[in-house]
């Protein structure tokens, strides 16, 4: 493995100040540099203590949930007041996918924007959801990648998100993923690119491979496997609480078979219960994939906690995230992922 290629580096800055009780005391902030993006974020350990409104227990639901009536993904209305798929390059009007159905994002982000619904439950709490529904709803955006990549091979810059209630920024409460491809890539897909094809010429290894192989000989922030997919608190967080999902030596979600897709929605719900058991119910998910070029990222899912769904909390990017562009979490990776490690037992 080239240690020296990957590092994990990790600084500590004290604070000090004189408390409000008299005591001088220093308060400790660590920034860490991501080994795969070259970015600082900080872990400032003293605001843990900092009382989070609305964390005390999960919030109640939000007051769509008992109205699946209004909503354009409930049945019977999903099929009249959602879009239909380009019959150019589909052979469907929509993909199903067990209760999955897919149609294109009436408000597109790229050339390719569509909607994966998981079901026709009008929603569901975090932590609660059917592991076969999850792995039908992520087979159907692979199979809507791979017919308009048969179609469009230009669109290689592809994606599935997910935003699990209002403060991920979703706009409906009803259980979804977004799924994405385009001819233009975004400042991620730009950004993994470089940094492992960068890697590849250094070491001629692959990054998330050998970032694993790092965290595994380490382990402390090693949190446990589903099938082939090993899952970590990230080393350097960009998001509350954050865990990576790494699927090493697999580079396209155009080959994964149904076992693949059912082991990463399983380690998606485990974390959904970690998060469900800190009193978190909104969260965003990405899985990133590049199917063309010399070199490859390896798919890694990547998910955070958000900012509570529930009145008068506050906005987890503060002017330090948004204006200096260093997240800064609370939480030390190392305590994440021991947390984190019961719900993969
Ligand atoms: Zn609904």
């Amino acid at each position: 493995m080239p240690e020296e290629t990957l590092r994990f580096e990790k600084q500590l800055v004290t604070a000090p100040y004189i408390h409000p009780d008299g005591r001088a005391v220093e308060g400790r902030i660590e920034v860490r540099t991501s080994p795969v993006t070259g970015r600082t974020s900080r872990i400032a350990f003293n605001r843990a203590k900092e009382k989070e409104a609305g964390t005390d227990r999960l919030p109640d639901p939000p007051p769509d949930a008992q109205r699946g009536d209004r909503c354009p993904f409930c049945h019977p209305q999903v099929h009249r007041m959602t879009p239909r798929l380009d019959p150019a390059l589909f052979p469907e009007e929509r993909l199903v996918r067990g209760e999955s159905l897919l149609f294109p994002n009436l408000f597109p982000y790229g050339r390719y924007s569509a909607v994966s619904l998981f079901g026709r439950r009008h929603f569901v709490e975090i932590g609660t959801a059917d592991v076969g529904s999850y792995t039908d709803c992520f087979i159907n955006c692979a199979r809507y990648l791979e017919i308009l990549y048969r179609g469009d091979a230009q669109a290689r810059y592809m994606a599935i998100t997910q935003n699990h209630l209002p403060s991920a920024g979703g706009s409906l409460v009803h259980p979804h993923l977004q799924v994405h491809a385009d001819r233009v890539a975004t400042n991620f897909h730009r950004f993994l690119q470089k940094r492992c094809t960068d890697h590849h010429r250094r070491t001629g290894g692959r990054l998330f491979s050998d970032y694993l192989a790092h965290e595994r000989a380490d382990g402390s922030r090693v949190i446990g496997r589903t099938g082939q997919w090993h899952w970590l608190a990230a080393f350097a967080p960009e998001g509350f609480y954050e865990i990576w999902g790494i699927l090493p030596g697999a580079c396209s979600v155009l080959t994964l078979d149904r076992q693949a897709w059912h082991d990463l929605a399983r380690g998606v719900l485990n974390t959904q219960r970690f998060y469900r058991s800190l009193c978190r119910n909104g969260y965003n998910l990405g899985l990133l994939c590049q199917p063309a070029g010399v070199v490859k990222p390896e798919l890694r899912v990547v998910i955070l906690a958000r900012s509570n769904y529930a009145a008068w909390v506050r906005n987890d990017h503060t002017g330090y995230e948004v204006m200096l562009g260093d997240m800064t979490t609370f939480t030390a990776p190392e305590e994440t992922a021991r947390r984190a490690r019961p719900f993969w037992k």
